[in-house]
Parts: structure tokens; sequence; C-alpha cells
């Protein structure tokens, strides 16, 4: 069984959130899907989710708190509101583009796992790391486990290469096998790949051993790709 989740970052309005939502809804309760299936909207879409998706819906963001002077940030008492139970922390835009800190994704984290939240945990090296080789790569890995409690029940990892992650290039299937049978070696979680997956490819990278699904960004948007994407892992 495949993991399957949708970023979709900036991307899509209500009204189209809402048209994702009944073609995906539509299609897993047609065929019999297996997977595990995730969609992280933007915050002006998840009230939709309340009662009308079939699958898991998760915030790409909050801030760690219930409430409070945080300007631009959710925090649960917002989430709560649309009984929202899963965020995705430590993606790399929001380490590298949003300046987010280790010591910031680290309290997040905590305070989202106090809280019983399944979080999807991502991590992933930029370029000149990669190119370093693999034991830097995996030195820069480990970086981001600092302050994390990778025994929390509730959590998924994510393996996202910064220079995977939008670029339409992907990482070799050794790429892969290399970094999550390290990380698997260390952490017994389901371990997720993301970095340009898309209809072609996904069902070849979820065959890698030690990868249990995908995060998938610009792949995801549409809908009938996503559809794709699902019924290509069953
Ligand atoms: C992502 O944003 O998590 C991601 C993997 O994006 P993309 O599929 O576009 O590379």
């Amino acid at each position: 069984m495949s993991i399957i989740a949708s970023n979709f970052k900036t991307n899509h309005t209500r009204k189209s959130t809402a048209l994702f939502i009944n073609e995906v809804n539509e299609y897993l309760k047609k065929e019999n899907i297996l997977s595990e299936v995730y969609v992280f909207p933007t915050a002006t879409s998840l009230d939709f989710f309340e009662t009308e998706a079939n699958f898991i819906v998760g915030t790409q963001n909050a801030y760690a708190t219930a409430s409070g002077s945080f300007t631009g940030e959710i925090g649960t008492v917002q989430l709560d509101e649309f009984e929202i139970k899963t965020i995705l922390i430590g993606h790399s835009e929001r380490r590298h583009i949003l300046g987010e800190t280790q010591d910031l994704i680290a309290q997040k984290y905590e305070f989202y796992k106090n809280l019983g939240y399944k979080i999807i945990y991502c991590i992933g090296e930029p370029l000149e790391v990669k190119n370093q080789g693999i034991e830097k790569t995996l030195e820069y890995i480990y970086e981001q486990f600092v302050g994390i409690d990778t025994n929390y029940e509730n959590l998924i990892l994510a393996y996202e290469p910064v220079w995977a992650i939008g670029t339409g290039v992907t990482a070799t299937n050794d790429d892969i096998k290399n970094v999550h049978n390290a990380i698997k070696e260390k952490i017994n979680k389901p371990l997720l790949y993301g970095g340009s997956v898309k209809v072609e490819n996904v069902r070849e990278i979820c065959q890698i051993p030690n990868v249990d699904g995908a995060l998938i960004g610009t792949a995801s948007w549409k809908v009938e790709d996503f559809i794709q994407i699902i019924e290509n892992t069953k």
C-alpha cells in the first residue's frame, strides 16, 4: 500500500479546489483504492474538506500556537474549526524560501506532536551538498532531525531533495535507494519520496525498496493527473 500526497503549494482557487475534491471523491468511491491519500490545499480552502473529502486533508503550514499575535499565520483554533489534524512540517520551500530555521521547525514539530497531529516531516539536501556525495548528503539530512522526536507514532517522513523539487529533475532510482535505505536503517517510519514525481514515473519510484509512497507538487495539481498517479500505485 502506498501513501500518496498532493501539495497544492500556492495553487488553486476555492472554485478549482471544489472541483478537484469532487473528482477525487468520485474516483475514490468507484475504485477499490488501498493507497492512503492526502491533500494539502491552501489555507483558504481548508474548510471544503471538513465534510466533503474522502481522503485525509492537511495544512501546508501552521504556527506553533493555538492563537495569538502571529501576523499571517494560522493556529489550532483555526485548524480545529475544520477538524484538520495533519500538518506538513519542514518543507524545503519553507526552509529555504521562507527562512524557517531548524529551531523553529523543531518547535512546530513538538507543538503539533503534543497535540497528536499526523506529521509529514520533510528532509532533503540542496544540489551543492548532493554534489559532495552520499556521506555529506546524509550528514546534512541528519542535521534536519535535530530536535525532532523520530519515535513519534504519527510521523511520516518525506525525502525531498531540494534540487528535484519543482525542477522536473527526478532523483535517480539509485539516489533514492541509497538515501532511503540509510534513513530507514536509523528511523523505522513510513518514508515518502518527493521531487518531480509524475504520472510516468510514480509506479517505478514506489516500487523501490523502502519507498512507501510519494509527496507530489506540480504533477498533482491537475486532477486527472493526480487520479492517474493514485491509479498507477494501487
Ligand atoms: C513538493 O513540493 O513537495 C514537491 C515534491 O514538488 P514537485 O512534485 O513539484 O517536485
